[in-house]
């Protein structure tokens, strides 16, 4: 009997039971050894009117009612439909059928991630978490936050707030990233040097499987080392060994607003001496530590005029520096102290402490609302890379040397989350060319490879930096990701194609 449970055998049983039974979804039950012969593929045909049949209309979409919404990058052609399920029972019936068809499926979240991790071909199908966008529950004692897949940072932020507590990620994207899509490709964000990537926030997760298993890992405590902890299995693996359709996060005690200044330092090595010169001297109270380099700088006075930075042109490098306490008034007098100590000992170059909200937000905006003028660079492609916080300045000025020498005239922005080892590039060197972006990449990713750093900080691999993934790992830890990922999807119906 035993290979009635491989799924094979789980296949032939499902589909011997008919539509109506498919649809019930009801637990599978060993088949008799005569029923484990090879099922026979469910066609793309039949696959389509069963899935039609197993959702509602907003669930199934195909041809005109698939919108722009769920094609990144706008694609001419589209995949064969979209799914937008509402319950982790229906991803299962979701997958149960796709796995007997043998149906690739991409899974999207907010469709906010640059590294084409989410476009489908025509042979595909996608499947939006979107609709799974309810908040399960608060629970104040236990500190977490139950979730589904498709609810987005934002509104999770705003729930938790309501109810006096921080979940504590933030990005740019807040307004259309869903906790599904942080949670498969780990992501950052501001806060990170303070309270950790998406993974310190998630303390369980259910997830289900190529096959249609459900894996229930709902654990809500901090401590947990009965075996291995699964959830991590499915924690910036972007989708390709399982679909996370529910997360368990873990709140924190809610901050009074932050205490922001920006300040410019005038030498390379002042970067990572301020860093760790704050880190001691604010006792864990730094929350955000985000660096604007010249270029970036000069670009966004001369392309963004509107945004208006309270420090003079001309540093090489300015930081925004966020510090959180539990009293504003003493935090005030606190970062005060410590950054005019840091002018007096030339660590600070110039500095701006915001006394408003309104000031506060300017200084955000330096960084924030910058890139609509990315586009008068002329193409540009943007890049997300990880260092040693040392290796930070050599590598810029490695890059940039190199890119402006190899296309005079280029423009090339630096910025980043640098307190956790994150920069930002903007190279415009006025191509559009194929062979120009193969060059920059060569460059960029070279440079990360020379200093042991990483291809990707945030947003995954992709099909994006599927090329690049061996200059960031070793060929034993790639073949690792295909061992999972070929026990865990062997058919390789999740996202395939992609990362590896
Ligand atoms: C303006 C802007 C700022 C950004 N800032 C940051 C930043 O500071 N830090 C950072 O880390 N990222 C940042 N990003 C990138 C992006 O927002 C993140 O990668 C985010 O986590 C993606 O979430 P999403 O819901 O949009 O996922 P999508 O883009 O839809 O998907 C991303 C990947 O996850 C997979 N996926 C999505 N949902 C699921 C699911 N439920 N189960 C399994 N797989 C799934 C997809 O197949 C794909 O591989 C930024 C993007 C933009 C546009």
């Amino acid at each position: 009997m035993e290979q009635a449970t491989n799924g094979a055998a789980l296949l032939s049983r499902r589909f011997a039971l008919g539509a109506a039974a498919t649809t019930a979804l009801a637990p599978f039950v060993a088949a008799p050894a005569a029923a484990a012969e090879a099922p026979p593929k469910l066609t793309t045909d039949e696959l389509l009117k069963q899935l039609q049949a197993f959702l509602d209309d907003k669930g199934f979409l195909t041809g005109d009612a698939i919108t722009g919404r769920y094609l990144p990058r706008r694609p001419k052609e589209k995949p064969l439909a979209v799914l937008r399920p509402t319950t982790t029972a229906q991803v299962s019936g979701i997958m149960k059928l796709c796995h007997a068809a043998r149906q690739p499926i991409v899974p999207q979240g907010g469709n906010s991630g640059l590294v084409s991790a989410t476009i489908a071909n025509t042979a595909e199908i996608i499947l939006s978490l979107e609709r799974m966008d309810q908040i399960e529950d608060l629970n104040a004692d236990n500190r977490t936050m139950t979730v589904g897949a498709g609810v987005v940072l934002m509104n999770a932020q705003t729930h938790a707030a309501e109810h006096g507590f921080l979940l504590p990620l933030d990005m740019g994207s807040r307004g259309e990233a869903t906790i599904g899509g942080m949670t498969s490709t780990n992501a950052g964000g501001y806060q990170v040097v303070r309270y950790g990537m998406t993974r310190e926030s998630v303390l369980g997760l259910e997830a289900v499987l190529a096959d249609g298993t459900v894996i229930t890992a709902m654990n809500r405590m901090i401590k947990n080392n009965a075996g291995f902890d699964l959830k991590h299995l499915f924690i910036g693996t972007e989708g390709l060994l399982g679909i996370v359709t529910r997360v368990v996060l873990r709140l924190r005690a809610p901050q009074p607003d932050g205490l922001t200044a920006l300040v410019a330092v005038e030498h390379n090595e002042g970067v990572p001496m301020l860093l760790r010169t704050l880190e001691r001297k604010l006792a864990g109270q730094l929350t955000c530590f985000e660096i604007m380099w010249a270029n970036y700088d000069n670009f966004v006075r001369k392309y963004a005029p509107h945004l208006v930075s309270p420090l003079k042109a001309g540093f090489p490098y300015y930081v925004i520096v966020e510090a959180t306490g539990n009293d504003p008034a003493s935090d005030r007098v606190r970062v005060t102290k410590v950054i005019a100590e840091l002018r007096k000992e030339k660590l600070i170059a110039a500095s701006s402490i915001a006394q408003d909200k309104e000031q506060r937000d300017a200084i955000w905006a330096l960084r924030e609302q910058a890139g609509a003028a990315f586009v008068d660079l002329g193409p540009f492609w943007g890049y997300d890379i990880s260092l040693p916080v040392g290796d930070m300045a050599p590598y810029g000025l490695r890059v940039k040397a190199e890119v402006e020498a190899a296309y005079p005239g280029a423009h090339m922005l630096l910025m980043g989350h640098v307190g956790d080892g994150n920069l930002h590039i903007v190279a415009a060197p006025g191509s559009r060319d194929p062979a120009v972006k193969k060059k920059v990449d060569d460059i960029v990713y070279g440079a990360v490879r020379d200093l042991g750093g990483s291809v990707s900080a945030e947003h995954g691999i992709g099909l994006e930096k599927k090329a690049y993934l061996a200059w960031s790992r070793s060929p034993e830890e790639i073949a690792l990701m295909h061992t999972l990922k070929q026990s865990m999807d062997p058919l390789n119906l999740l996202n395939p194609g992609k990362t590896l």
